[in-house]
């Protein structure tokens, strides 16, 4: 069970992103690689953190979060094997924590300090699934065309930049000097460019190459839903991370079966005289037909709720339900005989409307259904 994002920076659900930020630097820098040499839990709690932080400072990551929890990114489906961020990804990410260039406070990181790696971008997909497969989660296969690394390509340092992959500008301000640190321009943070390729291979020396994707879906995605599988986007060109694909989940509708959250709908038409008489049905269900029993005498508009036959939570807080709503079909043209036969029961106390009280009204049964 993964530990809540929340939890791991010690800070509420309310908490304002002023606040995201300076608890992710508290925790940055109490369990920080450098000041912890050797120490696996210390790395450990530095990852988390990193991690939380990636979510919580992204509003749309965020909104997901508290929305799906982990399950909307890594941590369910098993997405990505392991999930999580690398050294490099949490190192890139302190620029925006620690104020552009000199990662101010404590002296550099280790040997990575300041030399950054290109992260390659992320690639989107599509994926449909039938509501069986959102039922019972699915592993997809999808081809997806990456960008990775030539052959054959070699690469010479940045003349510009030495390899750093980025150039300091010094100027002159009424406080002083001031030294910032941009991207460098000519080879746009790389630290190297390339010194050949071949013909096929684009600026970058990167070619496009098919790849078969795994993906692992687990049961109760939504429509809509984003899933993120880790370094499976562009690959970076020289020693840069690859990007991630974003795998974007649709569902196909039903023939029969209508889904509402994790609840599913179904519509039953019953005659009037297997009202009458009660009769068992067979109604369309996830995994196959259901077989229920109608009591004699039963009422258009009940729902009978089937438990746990719905979607389950992606959460996995349980399965949802099926409802089943009944509606008594009238026949819209009857023969002499049948003619004779409702009109002699126009009289007939047995067909005089009289709902008991337990017979709750329509709104009632809507009431019921949502609570
Ligand atoms: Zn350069």
């Amino acid at each position: 069970m993964k530990k809540d994002f929340y939890e791991i920076l010690g800070i509420s659900k309310n908490a304002t992103a002023e606040e995201i930020k300076k608890a992710y630097r508290k925790k940055a820098i109490e369990f920080h690689p450098d000041k912890n040499p050797g120490n696996k839990e210390a790395e450990e709690n530095f990852k988390k953190a990193a991690e939380a932080y990636e979510v919580l400072s992204d509003p749309n990551k965020k909104a997901k979060y508290d929305q799906y929890g982990h399950a909307a990114f890594d941590g369910n489906g098993g997405f990505g094997g392991g999930g999580g961020m690398n050294m490099d990804d949490i190192f890139s990410q302190f620029g925006d924590i620690f104020g552009g260039g000199g990662f101010g406070g404590f002296g550099g990181f280790g040997g990575g300090g300041g030399q950054r790696r290109m992260k390659g971008s992320n690639l989107r997909i599509k994926v449909k699934l039938t509501l069986e497969e959102i039922a019972n989660g699915v592993e997809k296969k999808v081809k997806v065309k990456r960008k990775v690394q030539a052959a054959g390509v070699s690469y010479k340092t940045c003349g510009t930049c030495n390899g750093s992959g980025q150039v300091l500008r010094v100027t002159n301000t009424i406080l002083g000097r001031m030294q910032t640190a941009t991207t460098c321009p000519t080879c746009g943070g790389a630290g190297q460019s390339i010194s050949s390729k071949p013909n096929n291979a684009d600026a970058q020396g990167m070619i496009l190459e098919d790849e078969t994707v795994s993906i692992k879906i687990p049961a109760g995605v939504v429509d809509g839903m984003q899933l993120k599988v880790s370094g499976k986007g562009n690959d970076a060109p020289g020693n840069g991370i690859p990007g991630d694909l974003i795998v974007a989940i649709e569902e196909v509708e039903h023939e029969f079966l209508k889904r509402e959250g994790e609840n599913l709908h179904y519509d039953l038409y019953i005659s009037v005289a297997e009202a009458a008489l009660g009769v068992s049905k067979d109604i369309e269900a996830i995994g196959g037909k259901l077989r229920i029993k109608l009591d004699e005498g039963i009422q258009s508009g009940k729902i009978l709720r089937l438990k746990g036959k719905g979607i389950p939570n992606i959460n996995s807080y349980g399965n949802g339900d099926l409802l089943v709503h009944i509606n008594v079909w009238t026949p819209k043209k009857l023969d002499r005989e049948q003619k004779e036969f409702f009109e002699k029961m126009l009289t007939n106390e047995n067909f005089i409307p009289n709902p008991e009280k337990s017979d709750k009204s329509f709104f009632e049964k809507v009431k019921d259904m949502f609570s």
